[in-house]
């Protein structure tokens, strides 16, 4: 494995929104910005066909406000480079960020690695993911044209990607577990009215049956037990997300569930490591929310930067 020789003053993992927002702020700021990603820039935002609630556009193409949140982080020198972080170590003064085949140093880190969509767990998810399942609307939907899916789940992702893939399909089936949605309300009002849209209440996937690709789901009411055979040609999962944190558990920042906790500065407990965006434990997961950690952790990052040169120099290390 390559080892680096340069100190970064900040190495940011992950660039999805909130990485690109800390890349941009820590770079503005003349410090010498890393952004490691291992997938393209932008994150989940790529996923999503239209983002009509991050301020000042009405409605952005994901993917389009990935490459202007790129254009912005890089404007002052941030560098974006591939990286498939596989841990850090905290050497105190220095971090080392190991990557697959280099490791990187730097002063302080900002981890920004989002989160992943759950699977449901059930006999035939697996066998059929991509030949009829799939956890990316934007991705698949087309493949969908004229046709009967189920979209697994309640919360905003499942009611708003749903409601996208109308689009597509004929006919769009809602199989929630409870009989009242977790999605906003805005959301919730368009999937009512939307004449494709229907909903299967109380209700859980058991298995997702198929040929070669999908061809339905079974599914079980379960207040009352019975069970029956709904046809369909895909099935989109959106049952919630998982932390991408796992490489990071050496440091003992993360909760029972694997979220990443901070102080309001979003610095971990290890001085120097910051968590921002999906991964961190908080209330509300969205682009303006990433956004904003972004912004607060490049400028703590600044501060904690400035104030460790100085102490070093008064030690004259
Ligand atoms: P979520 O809010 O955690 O919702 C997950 C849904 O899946 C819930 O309705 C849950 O049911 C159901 N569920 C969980 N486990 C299940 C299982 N084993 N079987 C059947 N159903 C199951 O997750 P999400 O919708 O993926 O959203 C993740 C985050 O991204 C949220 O913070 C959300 O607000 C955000 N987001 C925002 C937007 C937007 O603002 N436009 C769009 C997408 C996502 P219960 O309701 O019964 O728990």
């Amino acid at each position: 494995m390559e080892d680096i020789k340069t100190i970064y003053d900040v190495i940011v993992i992950g660039a999805g929104p909130g990485g690109l927002t800390a890349g941009l702020y820590a770079s503005r700021s003349n410090l010498k910005t890393m952004m490691l990603e291992k997938g393209i820039p932008g994150g989940q935002m790529n996923n999503t066909a239209e983002i009509e609630n991050y301020s000042g556009f009405k409605s952005i193409v994901g993917p389009d406000l990935s490459m202007k949140m790129l254009e912005g982080a890089t404007q002052f020198g941030a560098e974006h480079v591939y990286g498939d972080v596989q841990e850090i170590v905290d050497k105190e003064t220095v971090k080392e960020v190991i990557t697959s085949d280099k490791t990187y140093l730097a002063k302080a880190v900002i981890i920004s690695t989002g989160a992943e969509h759950k699977r449901l767990g059930v006999k035939g998810e697996a066998e059929f993911n991509g030949r009829g399942v799939s956890y990316c609307a934007v991705c698949d939907g087309a493949f969908f044209r004229n046709k009967h899916v189920v979209v697994v789940g309640g919360g905003d992702a499942a009611v708003e990607e749903g409601v996208y893939l109308t689009q597509f399909a004929d006919k769009v089936t809602i199989i929630h577990r409870r009989d009242k949605l977790r999605a906003q309300k805005i959301l919730q009002d368009r999937a009512f009215k939307n004449e494709k849209v229907d909903f299967i209440w109380d209700s859980v996937v058991e298995e997702i049956i198929g040929d070669g690709k999908v061809t339905g789901v079974e599914v079980k009411n379960v207040k009352n037990g019975e069970t029956s055979l709904i046809d369909a040609d895909g099935a989109f999962i959106y049952v919630g997300i998982l932390p991408n944190s796992n490489e990071f558990r050496s440091l003992s920042i993360t909760n029972e569930e694997g979220w990443i906790e901070t102080d309001a500065n979003m610095m971990t407990q290890v001085p120097g490591v910051f968590a921002i965006g999906d991964v961190r434990d908080t209330v509300l997961r969205q682009v303006a929310t990433a956004v904003g950690d972004g912004s607060v952790a490049g400028n703590a990052a600044y501060q904690y930067v400035e104030e460790l040169k100085e102490q070093l120099e008064k030690h004259n290390v």
